[in-house]
């Protein structure tokens, strides 16, 4: 089985019966599911949601899966990469995944960056990510990840999911996240901001003036006490503050 993308095929039916009511709030429509593999989680979230649109780019998986779902004209299948593929087309909907853990950062993005057309998204990660997603400023697991994605949403842990839940078994534990997207994420300009707090996380025992040495004048920098601490002691209104202060 193709390790190389990621295929952990989970395995327990309580826990991807948890997943799938996390996942389909009352009344939710349309869920874009990532990765069905060969369809445990969507026969759960078909049960909950009027549509599911699942993107899976392992040929010989899809194939299985148009034979086994035949008779179910509410399950639309792509054959295709989920990082080429634009989710938001189906208008508002609600997005949910066991996913393929390589390629976790870049699908959190696209979720993010859904904006306004995104309901909410519960992803099965890596703890360790899961972890990061939700960590508070001064933590150890507080780094770009969390800034990233607190900024465009709230993260929350659900619940954790032992490795002997799946099928091969994976190195680590996983856990269940939801993100439910903020209305107030209106940041004048995200990607410029979103570009400097990855400047002051770079290394993440310097202090913020040595991160940004190479990006801004010395003199400038040494004018603002800020800089003296390290990036993980800052909240993200407190790194919106520097990078306005710093124009
Ligand atoms: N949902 C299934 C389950 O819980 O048993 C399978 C989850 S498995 C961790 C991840 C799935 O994502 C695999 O089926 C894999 O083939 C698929 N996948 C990997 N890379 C992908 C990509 N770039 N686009 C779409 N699907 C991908």
């Amino acid at each position: 089985m193709g390790r190389r993308l990621g295929q952990h095929f989970l395995a327990r039916q309580s826990i991807l019966e948890r997943i799938a009511e996390a996942a389909c709030p009352a009344g939710t429509d349309v869920v874009v599911e990532i990765g069905p593999g060969r369809g445990a989680l969507t026969t759960h979230l078909l049960a909950r949601a009027a549509r599911v649109i699942a993107i899976e780019i392992d040929p010989v998986l899809v194939h299985y899966l148009r034979a086994e779902f035949r008779d179910e004209p509410r399950l639309t299948l792509l054959e295709a990469d989920v990082l080429k593929t634009d989710f938001g087309q189906w208008g508002r909907v609600a997005v949910a995944g066991n996913l393929p853990y390589y390629i976790t950062s870049p699908i959190l993005e696209r979720t993010l960056a859904l904006g306004e057309r995104l309901i909410q998204a519960v992803f099965l990660v890596q703890k360790e990510v899961a972890d990061r997603l939700v960590a508070k400023p001064g933590t150890r697991a507080y780094g770009f990840l969390s800034v990233q994605t607190q900024l465009l949403s709230a993260p929350e842990l659900l619940f954790t999911v032992p490795a002997d839940a799946f099928r091969p078994r994976p190195k680590v534990d996983s856990a269940v996240v939801r993100l439910i997207p903020r209305s107030d994420a209106a940041v004048p300009d995200r990607a410029a901001f979103l570009k400097f707090a990855s400047r002051c996380f770079q290394h993440k025992r310097k202090t913020l003036r040595n991160n940004l040495l190479p990006f801004y004048d010395r003199a400038r920098l040494d004018a603002i006490p800020t800089t003296k601490k390290r990036a993980e002691q800052l909240s993200i209104p407190e790194l919106l503050e520097l990078h306005g202060q710093l124009g």
